[in-house]
């Protein structure tokens, strides 16, 4: 499971219809292309930028110059309106370049003297539109006056919203120009109602709440909220969560435990289902034992870059590694889950594989000597060539899974993570999982849309639809809840991305993660009838 990847994604603006509202988030749309508008913002609204201009332009934005200076940008918005009834308060912002600007701080002052504080209130994706969203229940709120910097005991009243400021610190005294606009309400969400059987699955990382080391307690809690089914992630490119014959276990496991084993007794008692995650190649991970690396790295079985440096996945090429992949999901199969899921199933990335094996086969298919991964780069005939090896390999490698698996244990459903879409870089990654997906190896895919915009998330979503179109393999799309510190869903938002899943009667979703922020978000979903 790649963590998420909410910033610079490159998103052609095509995919983005002109009919496209609402909170898109820190996307690569063209520069200087805004989203539309859901609502039309107040029509009092005055913008000024202490000491500089704003210039209101024809969409709707202004435009704002502030001059050479060593004060922080102070931007002042008002007739903002009632927001009593809102979550909180979002605007877009857009920089060719953050060079000059540095943190903002966002200060809502009401016209009873309280005042909110935000710590930061830019995002900073240069050339694009980013939205802000300052949420009345974000925990870094604090109580804090912008004009005598005192602390002060009242939280802003909503209901009378005076006046927006916003403190941009600098880092250079340079003159900077910048947009801000789309100043609105965040509404509440809803989702529709959920279909008869729908599936839901939580991706536990091992990290997660199974690191407390009581799969019966995720097990219970995944009852408790209704979810249906767990993926845990139970072996890596170079150790194993459970005693297998064919990887070293992880270093960091307690000695005597067996995630494996512990997991489908424990999801047994609770009606869960087990999908075993194997994180396939991917041997970068620090627990991984010291002997098995120096082993790998002897028998010159790692990926290797362009540039000649080892990366610490195993070469899918390599039919050593492809035996070991192998032996590792039969024996997961073997073991009695419930279903075997593809974690990293694919070449790290653009960059790899280069190793001498991956050089000699390539000359080989081409019929001539290949010098140099620089060649290769450059020739777009040749670049097509080795792409083709390496999605041979490991659209063989599924197959041979799947194959295996179908044959021998009828009712283990096998499903992968993915990317996105196959078309945006990922095949530079080598994973065509539509094609998987076509030729029926798949029972379903899960593909990582982490995306804080549902507008996003919809569009991504039909774009897979269509890829999967006439074909059995069900979609079971992720919603990316939280996939860092830094990047947690709202629940508005995983409300909407949710109704899109249902709109679309895909019959199921997962979360990523499982960890302490879904155990507070999904129970009130239960909670409020969500399912
Ligand atoms: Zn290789």
């Amino acid at each position: 499971m790649g963590r998420c990847e909410f910033v610079g994604q490159a998103l052609a603006a095509a995919v983005l219809s002109s009919a496209v509202a609402l909170a898109v988030s820190r996307t690569s749309l063209a520069a200087g292309a805004l989203f539309e508008r859901a609502t039309p913002e107040s029509q009092g609204l005055q913008l000024t930028v202490k000491g500089g201009t704003a210039e209101r332009q024809g969409d709707g934005t202004w435009l704002c110059k502030a001059p050479q200076s060593f004060e922080p940008v102070w931007v002042d918005v008002t007739g903002l309106g009632d927001y009593s009834e809102a979550l909180g308060l979002e605007y877009d912002f857009y920089a060719a370049d953050f060079s000059v600007l540095n943190h903002c701080f966002a200060f809502l002052c009401s016209s009873d003297g309280g005042c909110t504080r935000w710590t930061n209130a830019a995002a900073s994706d240069e050339g694009v539109w980013n939205r802000v969203t300052l949420r009345k229940d974000d925990p870094k709120i604090s109580r804090f006056d912008p004009d005598n910097t005192d602390y002060i005991e009242k939280f802003a009243d909503w209901s009378k919203v005076a006046r927006l400021r916003l403190m941009f610190l600098r880092q250079s005294p340079n003159p900077v120009t910048f947009r801000i606009g789309n100043f609105r309400p965040i509404q509440p969400a809803k989702a529709r109602p959920a279909q008869p059987g729908e599936r839901r699955i939580a991706f536990a990382r091992v990290t997660a709440l199974s690191e407390r080391g009581d799969w019966e307690e995720t097990a219970a809690f995944l009852e408790k909220i209704g979810f249906t089914d767990l993926f845990a992630c139970v072996a890596r490119g170079g150790h194993a969560y459970y005693d297998s014959k064919y990887l070293p276990k992880c270093l960091n496991l307690a000695k005597g435990r067996d995630s494996v084993r512990e997991c489908i007794a424990a999801c047994r008692r609770h009606g869960i289902r087990f999908h075993a995650g194997k994180a396939n190649w991917n041997a970068e991970h620090d627990d991984t034992p010291a002997d098995f690396l120096a082993r790998m790295r002897a028998e010159g079985r790692f990926q290797v870059a362009a540039d000649g440096t080892e990366c610490r996945w195993l070469c899918p090429a390599d039919p050593r590694n492809r035996e070991l992949e192998l032996n590792v999901m039969k024996e997961l199969a073997d073991l009695g889950v419930d279903g075997l899921h593809f974690d990293y199933c694919r070449y790290r990335d653009g960059n790899c594989c280069f190793c001498e094996r991956c050089m000699r086969r390539l000359s080989e298919k081409v019929g001539r000597a290949v010098k140099s991964p620089a060649e290769v780069k450059a020739d777009k005939a040749l670049h097509d060539a080795w792409t083709q090896l390496r999605v041979e390999d490991i659209t063989g490698f599924v197959k041979d899974v799947a194959e295996y698996v179908h044959a021998k244990h009828p009712g283990v459903e096998v499903s992968a993570s993915t990317g996105r879409t196959p078309d945006m870089g990922l095949l530079d990654r080598a994973q065509d999982w539509p094609d998987w997906a076509k030729k029926g190896y798949l029972d379903f895919v899960s593909p990582m849309n982490y995306w804080w915009s549902p507008v996003v998330y919809r569009h991504i979503l039909e774009q897979q639809i269509r890829y999967l179109k006439g074909v059995k393999t069900k979609l079971y799309p992720y919603i990316g809840i939280d996939c860092s510190k830094y990047s947690r869903l709202p629940a508005e938002s995983f409300l909407r991305e949710l109704d899109a899943v249902r709109a679309n009667n895909l019959g199921g979703f997962a979360v990523f993660a499982l960890d302490p922020y879904a155990e507070e978000l999904l129970p009130k979903m239960k909670e409020q009838g969500v399912w």
